[in-house]
């Protein structure tokens, strides 16, 4: 599929496709075999950008159903941003030309618990893992200022943050989308049954997104 260039829409199908058979427990296991690995040796041409929390539940190409040269995947804890995450999705959308990029969040996010407690207790964390809760603090203040008291409403303001945060820090990105070359589509994953919730997106119609 990744012969020709690949839409935006094209790649939003085959994202939730994908996620589609793993969650009726149908994986096709698709681009996962020796002729894949030799097809995609000479050069990579993925067709999505997956920048997502590092979460051990959050295995990319397993909960997309994908395989080997699909999915540009870029995963921090608590899907924070820093410049090295800004160059590595910057250089699946220029260099590569990804038509997607995903940002994907989760329920039950330790990232963003980690934040809750920290506004709310005062509590603090050591080492860098202080640096990521920081990171994530604004979405939880902007959360709360919204009178938000529900996980979901926490994560779901973490995942549109962290795309506007994008469009705004990355100028190569925001000149993809503009130019109608990339979209940005915020997903939540449900640990649970594995589902993708719709949360927010640029560049692409939001009505071609189906909400689960
Ligand atoms: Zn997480």
């Amino acid at each position: 599929m990744n012969d020709d260039r690949v839409t935006i829409h094209g790649a939003v199908e085959t994202l939730l496709a994908g996620n589609g058979r793993f969650t009726a427990a149908a994986p096709a296991h698709p681009n996962q075999d020796a002729a894949r690995r030799a097809e995609t040796a000479p050069a990579q041409s993925p067709f999505a950008v997956l920048f997502g929390c590092s979460d051990s539940r959050l295995a990319a190409e397993i909960i997309f159903d994908r395989g080997l040269g699909d999915l540009f995947v870029v995963r921090t804890a608590g899907h924070v941003l820093g410049p090295e995450v800004l160059g590595s999705i910057e250089y699946g959308v220029s260099v590569l030309g990804c038509p997607l990029v995903v940002v994907l969040g989760h329920d039950a996010c330790g990232a963003v618990a980690a934040a809750r407690a920290a506004v709310q207790d005062g509590t603090s964390a050591d080492g860098y893992v202080r640096d990521v809760i920081e990171r994530v603090t604004p979405s939880v203040l902007a959360a709360r200022a919204a009178g938000y008291t529900e996980d979901s409403d926490f994560i779901a303001e973490h995942i549109r943050r962290t795309v506007d945060l994008l469009m705004d820090r990355s100028r190569v990105l925001a000149e993809a989308v503009t130019a109608g070359r990339t979209a940005v589509l915020g997903l939540a994953y449900r640990l649970a049954d594995g589902t993708v919730r719709h949360v927010t997106a640029r560049g692409l119609d939001e009505s071609a997104v189906p909400a689960p």
